[in-house]
């Protein structure tokens, strides 16, 4: 596949002597199609002229997952493992038109989920807040982020459609022996369909830990909402664990940090988060997960202004944009169009991918990298300067204009300079 080169006009690099050090290895994951050619950009025009970075790369692009067999995927997850941080830009999961697009040997799987399990990760969505953006949601002052219960329930039931009359049971087989637990689902008359679903405790305390991790980690209060009136034992489990997890290890630490555990109906918290000003942690079952978090992303504009991080309960953290590869805009991009893909994810997942670090080494003038590349990023969309998906639900000012990719990580990158020569 061809990738022709951009004009490169990248900000006048520092001596290296005078970049800022980042002490430990990034663990960087590159990726596919626009979002490839928008990641390399921000690296050539926002990190690499200030950061003296070692880098360990792996190149999750689809024609290299497929020639390594896809062990690059794992390789990566295990060096995320060994260094604790990575980052990781968009990649194609294949399906059976991609496995013809790019002439693959194997319907590859999806690299977030392979690299999910290695980690045993939960994944937590954010929005990015800029003042000209209007939320859909007017009390929304502060970004919602939703933790996703990303294993089980009905992303991997079993389902059937009955098509005459009969009895429909759950049955549960002891494997080391006693005797098997029945219960009746429903007697049919007629037509149906029935579907059996579950999850294991391990997994949902795993969740639970991440859930009031971060929360702690980032300040803010922790949601849990399930509906355990109606699923009074299966989401009666979770709202258990999650209760546990808390008394016993987080209790006296979200008092200290002045943060709180609140526990509702999935119903009611859907209500209440209408109202509310955000700035808080919603965990969701699978399902509740996957239908709140698009809803927020729409609510906030663009899917790209929101981030999404990976955290493992053995405290191994991996940030990427929530978005995928921007297909569309890449053929627009191969056909040599001009582009108005938005990078504020991608920026977003390296700054906080290098906070981290800057946290974890103990080097804050890393950390005061990564606010200020946050600030030019969202100082330049607060002037008016922004890419198309913006433009459109930006509050209505004269200023507002819109540019192509290149363009805007060059604003960015002037604003930059500025900020750290000021
Ligand atoms: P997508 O890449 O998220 O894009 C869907 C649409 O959302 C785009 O066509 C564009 O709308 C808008 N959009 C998304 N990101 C944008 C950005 N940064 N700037 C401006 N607009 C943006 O999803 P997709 O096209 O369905 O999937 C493409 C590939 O991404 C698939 O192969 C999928 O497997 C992969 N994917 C990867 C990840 C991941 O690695 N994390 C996540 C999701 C999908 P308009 O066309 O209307 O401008
Ligand atoms: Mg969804």
């Amino acid at each position: 596949m061809i990738e022709k080169s951009m004009k490169s006009s990248v900000g006048k690099a520092l001596p290296s002597m005078d970049k800022i050090r980042v002490r430990s290895t990034i663990v960087e994951m590159d990726g596919d199609e626009m979002a490839r050619i928008m990641w390399k950009l921000v690296k050539d025009k926002l990190l690499l002229p200030y950061l003296a970075m070692d880098i360990e790369y792996y190149d999750l692009h689809i024609k290299n997952r497929d020639a390594t067999d896809d062990r690059v995927t794992a390789d990566a997850a295990r060096a995320v493992i060994r260094h604790g941080v990575g980052v990781k830009c968009a990649t194609i999961t294949p399906d059976a038109e991609r496995v013809k697009e790019y002439n693959l040997s194997k319907l590859w799987k999806s690299p977030n989920a392979t690299i999910r399990e290695m980690l045993d990760g939960t994944v937590f969505r954010k929005s990015i807040v800029v003042k000209n953006i209007r939320p859909s949601v007017s009390s929304w002052k502060k970004p919602i982020t939703i933790g996703r219960h990303a294993h089980g329930d009905a992303y991997s039931n079993t389902e059937m459609r009955v098509h005459a009359p009969g009895k429909a049971e759950l049955l549960f087989t002891p494997a080391g022996g006693g005797s098997p637990v029945r219960r009746t689902i429903k007697e049919f008359a007629g037509p149906g369909i029935i579907q059996g679903m579950y999850n294991t405790d391990e997994s949902i305390e795993t969740f639970a830990k991440a859930c009031f991790m971060y929360a702690l980690d980032q300040k803010i209060d922790l949601w849990f909402s399930s509906k355990d009136t109606i699923s009074q034992i299966y989401d009666g489990r979770f709202r258990n664990i999650f209760e546990k997890e808390y008394t016993e290890n987080w209790k006296e630490k979200f008092a200290r940090a002045g943060i709180s555990y609140f526990y509702t109906l999935i119903d009611d918290a859907a209500a209440r988060i209408m109202k509310s000003e955000g700035g808080l942690l919603w965990a969701l079952k699978n399902y509740d997960g996957d239908v709140m978090s698009d809803m927020i992303a729409s609510a906030n504009g663009s899917l790209a202004m929101m981030t999404s991080v990976l955290v493992s309960p053995r405290g191994y953290i991996e940030y990427e944009a929530a978005h995928g590869t921007v297909q569309k805009h890449y053929y627009k991009y191969l056909r040599g169009e001009d582009t108005s893909t938005n990078p504020m994810a991608i920026i977003f997942a390296w700054s906080g991918c290098l906070r981290k670090r800057a946290e974890i080494d103990a080097t804050p003038d890393v950390g005061s990298f990564a606010d200020k590349l946050e600030e030019a990023a969202l100082s330049i969309v607060a002037a008016g300067v922004m890419t198309g998906d913006l433009l459109s639900v930006a509050r209505k000012s004269p200023k507002n204009r819109k540019v192509n990719t290149e363009a805007f990580i060059d604003a960015i990158a002037k604003n930059l300079r500025n900020k750290l020569s000021g």
